[in-house]
């Protein structure tokens, strides 16, 4: 980092340190960070009480704490979880304003600037406005973000990422894979986000031997940490679709972490939209160095050591959730509450639709 030293005068001199309570000190990046300010002068506090999964009210009291110090820099240090949550506390250290007016995307007065330290590979929140809050009051999660969220500067070094256990390397890479993909198969790709998509899904492909045999060395994690910047330039463009759009819910409701979510209803969202994107669909399975979306389904549940189980109840209320996010405007079949019921089904082992071809 101190070849980077320099960097950080311009955007402030009064720093709040916004990170969850262990992994940025395990993993040496606060350290790192506090050095760097201190050796530049710039006064901080840190600020380490972000949950998994941030609610309004949790990022709503970072922002109290930043505004009561005079922060005009705020330094996000984590995974997804403290990354996004510092930008709603750089929103809301300047706006007066309710938690739930994040989601107006204006602000009267302009965000401070946002530095990003990344300490999971698969969020790529370091180079996404997104920022994923959880609403208890809508019992799902959403985002929030405008050009000015963001982060104007990422440091991104794998050697964060090396303490990081077998199953969160593992789930944090499948979300940043499910970022690659969904923004490949998203109504709003483009030239631009197709070839991000294509480099970082032929990483994970690279890397999907050695993550299956848990054999995680520091050049899988460097291209890991890779693979999740480049999937984050992805969806920066083109947004999620019903994937992060249903897998909002299996975490919400039963806890099961983002990125695993987001591979376990992968193979049934292929299905879905094979008629729609052979093409496509044909090249990521590709890329994987696999032939088949079966052989993918089965290699991705060996992989995240899991699988979907849910009442009819569950399956009928995430559904009706997911239709409500933005993300099932952006996929790239036309869905329907009926079309979500019937993927989630699928993905837990059942059900079988007349209307729609099994694809070989
Ligand atoms: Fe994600």
């Amino acid at each position: 980092m101190s070849e980077n030293i320099i960097e950080l005068r311009p955007y402030g001199n009064k720093a709040l340190i916004v990170t969850g309570n262990a992994s940025a000190r395990l993993c040496g990046a606060l350290e790192d960070v506090k050095e760097m300010l201190k050796k530049l002068e710039i006064e901080y506090r840190v600020y380490d009480k972000i949950e998994n999964n941030p609610s309004l009210e949790n990022v709503s009291e970072g922002g109290k704490v930043a505004h009561d110090f005079g922060a005009d820099l705020i330094i996000g240090i984590g995974g997804g979880s403290p990354l996004d949550a510092a930008k709603a506390v750089a929103v809301l250290a300047v706006n007066e304003i309710a938690p739930l007016e994040l989601y107006n995307n204006s602000f009267g007065i302009k965000p401070l600037p946002i530095i990003a330290v990344p300490t999971t590979a698969g969020t790529g929140s370091e180079v996404t406005p997104y920022s994923v809050l959880t609403r208890k009051d809508l019992q799902t999660k959403m985002s929030f973000g405008n050009v000015d969220t963001f982060p104007k500067l990422a440091f991104i070094d794998p050697r964060y990422t090396a303490s990081l256990a077998r199953d969160t390397t593992v789930n944090t890479a499948v979300d940043a894979f499910s970022h690659a993909v969904e923004g490949y198969l998203s109504r709003r790709s483009m030239p631009v986000s197709d070839i991000l998509a294509v480099e970082a899904m032929q990483i994970f492909g690279k890397c999907l031997k050695p993550l299956l045999e848990n054999n995680i060395d520091m050049d899988i994690r460097e291209k890991l940490l890779y693979m999740s910047m480049l999937a984050g330039m992805v969806i920066a463009h083109t947004g999620t679709t019903i994937v992060h759009g249903m897998g909002n819910s299996l975490t919400y409701f039963k806890n099961v972490p983002h990125g695993k979510a987001n591979g376990l209803l992968m193979e049934e969202y292929f299905n879905f939209n094979y008629e729609n994107a052979k093409d496509k669909i044909d090249t990521i399975i590709h890329l994987v160095g696999l032939t088949t979306i079966r052989e993918f389904g089965e290699k991705i549940r060996i992989l995240l050591h899991d699988r979907i189980v849910l009442t009819d109840a569950e399956v009928s209320l995430y559904s009706s959730l997911a239709m409500k996010q933005r993300s099932a405007l952006n996929n790239i079949t036309n869905v329907t509450e009926e079309d979500l019921v019937y993927i989630l089904k699928r993905a837990c082992g059942q059900n079988q639709r007349a209307d729609i071809k099994p694809v070989p």
